[in-house]
Formats: structure tokens, C-alpha cells, sequence
């Protein structure tokens, strides 16, 4: 038998040929909130251009003022599960505003969007089911249906043919139950699923339909309520899962919405919900109050379509190539992994900080960088990035010399 000492050699050597592999992640140290700017350890201030803070209210001052007080009224911690002693009034309140927010019957908390993903299929689907999913769903969702006995099925990415076939197959192998389940938004891409189109096909099967709202809840259609609202089926998507950590705030926390029965289930056998702690009090606060301020004004979510419709334009009138669309996740595409980590290391010396995404997180020559626009962004910030990414780019021949 090998001995401990041997185990990590090994682990150094994974480690070694992650580096080799150029594929290593290194974490940067900011020093302040998330905002607009950031501010390194060295003292330098970036533009940020990658933070999923969509809406700014990472540091928004009433969200803050509200995390502020429920922590004094309600404590730092529950130190219990929910079914235990760890369910305040906060948190029957939260979960009845995300339904109302969302267009569901109720919602359930979780620590994470991870966790209500991951502990999604296994309580709802057994081994007579069947549970198709689109092949580039993010990681928390595979894990999740990892851990269910359904079978599964994968779809091509936003192929609507290929999603009926797999239905036809799910059908023709005599499943009792199907669940197909997609993101409403992709994050490489910034690519919003077509779920009119898909709601019509699961409809004809008499299929079940399961969104994972992380990159729309709050921003995604005229009244910021997600992708469902977008493509015009809100309140016909029978599972939502999504996030307190990206536009609703960015602190953490997570929920899955939907059908009274569902989330009732969910309560008594979803594993990261019964065996993990209640999300705090002041997360729960402060996205009642990031609730109070959307379903008050779309300001908000109005401002990032502007500042996304701007950079959209203006980035491709400097000359760079972009993946069409109407998201916030703007990818620019370089197409050369060298020159897309080229490309971010021109624009961190330029005061711009948005990184390179390349194999194997996106297929082989669409190295890419992703900007994320947000309405924390003012206008002269999104002229200085596009400037920038003029700069660096005539620097590395990516664009021409005079547009
Ligand atoms: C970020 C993300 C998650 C995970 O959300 P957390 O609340 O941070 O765990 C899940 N699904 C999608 C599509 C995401 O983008």
C-alpha cells in the first residue's frame, strides 16, 4: 500500500501539471466592496468589467442599511437547520416575496444556488423518470442530477431538435415522469434560452420544465423577473432555481420556486436544505430589501439595458467581434487562448479588469473575453473600457490600427 507521503507527492504533481497545462487559477485580493471599482492590495484601482453585481447592489446603500438591521434585530447567525430553530419571520417573508417576485406559489431557501441545484432532482425523480438537460447546464445542476436515480439525457446546446428527440426517447422507454431542465441564461455566452419554444415542446409531452435563474433573476425582462418574463412565459415554468449571490445583492444564498407540492417535498427530503445551516438573517434582510427596491422602480434593471445596449454597440464599433445578443455578459471574442490572456494582461496595465476565458471552460478557438456590464457602471466607465480595449487591442494587431 502506498503511504500518506506518496498521497501528496501526487497531489503536487496534479498541481504541477495544472500549471503546465496553463490552466491554474490564481485569486486576486481586492480590498474594498464590490463596485465599479475595485482597489488591489497594492493600492491600484481597477474599472471592474467581471462581477456578476448586474444591478450594483453588492454595496447599494439600502441594502446595506438593511443588512445592518436585521443583524441587530434578528442576531448574526441561527447556529440550526431550518426545521430545527432556524426559521425567523425573515425567512417565511423572503420565501413568500420570491414567489411573488418570481410568479410561483412558494420558494425555499438554501445556502446556495449550488445547494438548491445539487439538492433538486434526487427528492423529486426516481429511477422510473427520466431528466433531459441541455449539455452546457452549469456544474451545480449536473452534480444535482448526478445524485438522482433518473435517467438522464442531454440535449445539444439550445438545439430545440435535438431537445425533441430526447423527449421522444424518454417517452419511448416508457418514463413516468420527465423533467427537462436548462439555464434560463449561459454564462459563457450570455445565450437566453428560448423557453417560449421550449415550453411548447415539453407541453406537448406533458413534461415538466425547471429553470436555473442565476444570471436573470432580477434584471432578465421589462420588469426584471427573469428569463421566463423575457421570452413571455412567466408563470408557466413549473421549477425555478437561482441565486442571492449575483444581481439580488451578491451576498450568498440560494433558492429553488415553484408548485406548492414541490416545495413542500423539497422541505422534508432535500438533503443541503435539512442537513446545512439557515441562510443568516442579514442576507435574508437585506434581499427583502433589494426585493422592496426592484419591485419599486425598474431603474435599476432599466439603467443596465441602456449601459448594455451602449457597450454592445460601441465595443463592436471599435472593431472587436462580439457574440450577438441582449445580456450583460458581453463575450468578445479573440478566438487565440495566448491572445486573450495577452489581451486581459494589457487591459489590468490599462486600470481594466476583465478576464480571459479559453479551453477547456469554452470549446477550443473561441478564447474569449467576458465583460459583464452593470448598472453600477456610469457612462464615462464604459467609455474608458471600450477605450482600452481599443488600446490594447491595436497594441496586440487585434483590431486595425485606425477603425
Ligand atoms: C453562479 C451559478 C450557480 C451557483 O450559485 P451560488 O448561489 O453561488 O451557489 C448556479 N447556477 C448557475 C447557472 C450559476 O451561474
Amino acid at each position: 500500500m502506498k503511504q500518506a507521503k506518496d498521497f501528496y507527492d501526487h497531489l503536487s504533481g496534479e498541481l504541477q501539471a495544472i500549471r503546465d497545462a496553463g490552466l491554474y487559477k490564481t485569486e486576486r485580493s481586492i480590498t474594498g466592496p464590490q463596485g465599479a471599482l475595485v482597489h488591489l492590495e497594492s493600492g491600484r484601482e481597477l474599472l471592474n468589467l467581471c462581477a456578476n453585481n448586474y444591478l450594483g447592489l453588492s454595496s447599494h446603500p439600502q441594502v446595506i442599511a438593511a443588512a445592518h438591521e436585521a443583524l441587530s434585530s434578528h442576531g448574526y447567525g441561527l447556529s440550526s437547520v431550518r426545521f430545527i430553530c432556524g426559521t425567523q419571520d425573515l425567512h417565511k417573508t423572503l420565501e413568500a416575496r420570491l414567489s411573488g417576485f418570481l410568479g410561483t406559489e412558494d420558494t425555499i431557501l438554501y445556502a446556495a444556488a449550488f445547494d438548491a441545484n445539487g439538492g433538486l432532482f434526487e427528492p423529486l425523480l426516481g429511477e422510473e423518470d427520466a431528466v433531459i438537460s441541455d449539455e452546457l447546464n452549469h456544474a451545480s445542476i449536473i452534480d444535482g442530477i448526478r445524485l438522482c436515480k433518473a435517467k438522464r439525457y442531454r440535449y445539444k446546446h439550445d438545439d430545440m431538435a435535438d431537445l425533441q428527440r430526447c423527449l421522444e426517447e424518454a417517452r419511448d422507454t416508457g418514463a413516468r415522469f420527465t423533467l427537462v431542465f436548462t439555464d434560463g441564461v449561459f454564462s459563457m455566452d450570455g445565450t437566453i434560452a428560448r423557453l417560449d419554444q421550449i415550453r411548447e415542446i415539453t407541453d406537448r409531452f406533458g413534461a415538466l420544465l425547471g429553470i436555473d435563474e442565476c444570471h436573470a433573476s432580477g434584471f432578465l425582462g421589462r420588469t426584471g423577473r427573469g428569463t421566463h418574463e423575457y421570452r413571455g412565459v412567466f408563470g408557466k415554468i413549473d421549477i425555478i432555481t437561482g441565486t442571492l449571490g449575483k444581481a439580488l445583492g451578491g451576498a450568498s444564498g440560494g433558492f429553488t420556486s415553484g408548485r406548492r407540492e414541490v416545495i413542500e417535498l423539497l422541505r422534508q427530503r432535500s438533503r443541503p436544505y435539512l442537513f446545512s445551516n439557515t441562510v443568516a438573517p442579514m442576507i435574508v434582510g437585506a434581499s427583502i430589501a433589494v426585493l422592496d427596491l426592484l419591485e419599486g422602480s425598474t431603474a435599476l434593471r432599466d439603467k443596465l439595458e441602456v449601459n448594455t445596449a451602449w457597450f454592445r454597440q460601441a465595443i463592436q464599433a471599435a472593431g472587436f467581434e462580439i457574440k450577438p445578443g441582449t445580456h450583460p455578459i458581453v463575450p468578445i471574442m479573440v478566438h487565440d487562448a495566448r491572445l486573450a490572456q495577452a489581451l486581459s494582461a494589457k487591459l489590468l496595465e490599462l486600470g481594466v479588469y476583465a478576464v480571459g476565458f479559453f479551453f477547456p471552460v469554452v470549446p477550443k478557438g473561441q478564447a474569449r473575453i467576458r465583460v459583464q456590464i452593470s448598472a453600477g457602471h456610469e457612462l464615462a466607465q464604459l467609455e474608458q473600457a471600450v477605450a482600452a480595449f481599443a488600446q490594447a487591442g491595436r497594441e496586440l494587431g487585434l483590431i486595425k490600427a485606425t477603425p
